[in-house]
């Protein structure tokens, strides 16, 4: 059986030679629009940044050879953010400038105004200053087309500001990928319904649909599947039409799970069928039709966690980002665990801070279904497979649930 790492080497393997970064669609967003969104393009310096040496504080320009403790110093202007700066420094005077503004000719540094005290026109110094204090020279963050933000980057706050700063207001984005969501199982009545006695709510769709948002997919959500071959072929082959299928339930070894066979029937070719992790052992990945396909075990714990360590990896690289690792981070254990070894856990957990330190804490479930569980955690606690003892306080790693952490 797969260890998890190596299915996610499998996935980066087929993916990437289902995808030619070339023929990735793509479309122009406006910079409003375009948090989370993937760069198709380049984002360039459009003028050496900062354009002018800008001042970063305010207080007074100066010449730095001039200011010792207790200088008295001639003021002999002022200037706000956005003047022209057309007034010199000269040997024995000052300007009073604002955060932000040019630095007028002959200054050579900043004081702060907390440092001086203002006698009629002239101002008193408290310390010495160094050259270039409080001064971004010109050119010193970037130089006219620097690279501000690469291809495959997906756009957060930092990024589109880089972006608004250099003016590029429509930006070439590559197309979400469309990835088509199929839940299964004769016992899955729509949520808004009421379920019969022994009926179930479909969860799934829902938290697969949010995943798949949050990801940089654009959900596409079928109609749940019957347990009948007929059904299921039926449906796949509609969810098939998207650039990725993800399908919940059917794949574990019961007599209904009939979701691979119908899947092999179609000419799939399967990767994995079987990964050596609680929850979600029976994850399977194939391709089907030219398109990335995921079966997902049905419980909605095991769904949403093998979403997070499989599919959102395809569904990176579809959506034109470099695949990476995953975002483990490391806690201090909270409480003493014993698992059994042999296969690696995924532990809805809660993360916290009781004395600053990072300290998780795995939630008390009652298993892969157990979605008030999974409702309490903000991550998931990892526990290695050849491990089973773990003592309080051990470090430990963690993967956060990045929709609410
Ligand atoms: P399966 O993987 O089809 O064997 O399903 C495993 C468990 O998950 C069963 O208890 C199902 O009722 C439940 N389940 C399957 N699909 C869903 C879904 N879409 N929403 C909520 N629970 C589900
Ligand atoms: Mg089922």
């Amino acid at each position: 059986m797969r260890t998890f790492d190596e299915a996610r080497r499998d996935i980066v393997r087929e993916l990437g030679l289902l995808i030619h970064p070339s023929s990735l669609k793509r479309e122009i967003a406006a910079l409003s629009g375009s948090l989370g969104r993937v760069l198709a393009d380049e984002i360039r310096a459009d003028r050496v940044y900062p354009p002018f040496d800008r001042a970063i504080r305010d207080g007074f320009a100066v010449r730095s050879a001039d200011v010792a403790p207790g200088a008295k110093i001639k003021l002999v202007g002022e200037l706000k953010a956005g003047d022209t700066p057309n007034v010199t420094v000269a040997p024995g005077t000052c300007v009073q400038i604002m955060t932000g503004v040019a630095v007028p000719q002959g200054a050579d540094a900043v004081v702060m105004t907390e440092h001086t005290r203002a006698e009629g026109d002239t101002i008193v110094f408290e310390n010495t200053i160094a050259p270039g204090q409080h001064i971004v020279k010109r050119g010193a963050e970037a130089a006219n087309g620097h690279l501000f933000v690469n291809r495959g980057t997906r756009l957060g706050v930092a990024e589109i500001a880089a972006a608004a700063q250099v003016g590029a207001v429509e930006l070439q984005v590559y197309l979400k990928p469309r990835v088509g969501i199929l839940s299964t199982g004769d016992e899955i009545v729509p949520a808004e319904t009421i379920p019969g006695d022994f009926q179930i709510r479909n969860s799934n769709a829902y938290s697969l649909a949010a995943q798949v948002s949050l990801a940089g997919g654009e959900p596409v959500v079928l109609q749940n599947a019957k347990d009948t071959e007929q059904d299921l072929r039926e449906k796949i082959l509609h969810g098939l039409k998207s650039d990725m299928l993800i399908l919940s339930g059917g794949v574990s070894a019961g007599k209904y799970d009939l979701v691979e066979k119908v899947l092999r029937d179609l000419g799939a070719e399967f990767f994995f069928d079987a990964v050596a992790i609680r929850p979600g052992k029976p994850t399977v990945f194939g391709v089907c039709k030219g398109k990335p396909v995921f079966g997902l075990p049905g419980n909605p714990v095991s769904t949403m966690v093998t979403f997070e360590l499989f599919a959102s990896l395809a569904l990176q690289m579809l959506a034109g980002q470099e695949s990476r690792p995953l975002p483990f981070l490391e806690a201090r254990l909270g409480e003493a665990m014993q698992e059994k070894p042999g296969l690696a856990h995924f532990l809805p957990s809660k993360l916290s801070w009781p004395d600053g330190t990072p300290t998780v804490a795995p939630t008390r479930w009652q298993g892969s279904g157990d979605l008030a569980a999974v409702a309490k955690s903000n991550c998931f606690l990892y526990i290695p497979a050849d491990r089973s003892r773990y003592e309080c306080g051990e470090p430990v790693s963690v993967l956060p649930r990045h929709d609410v952490l």
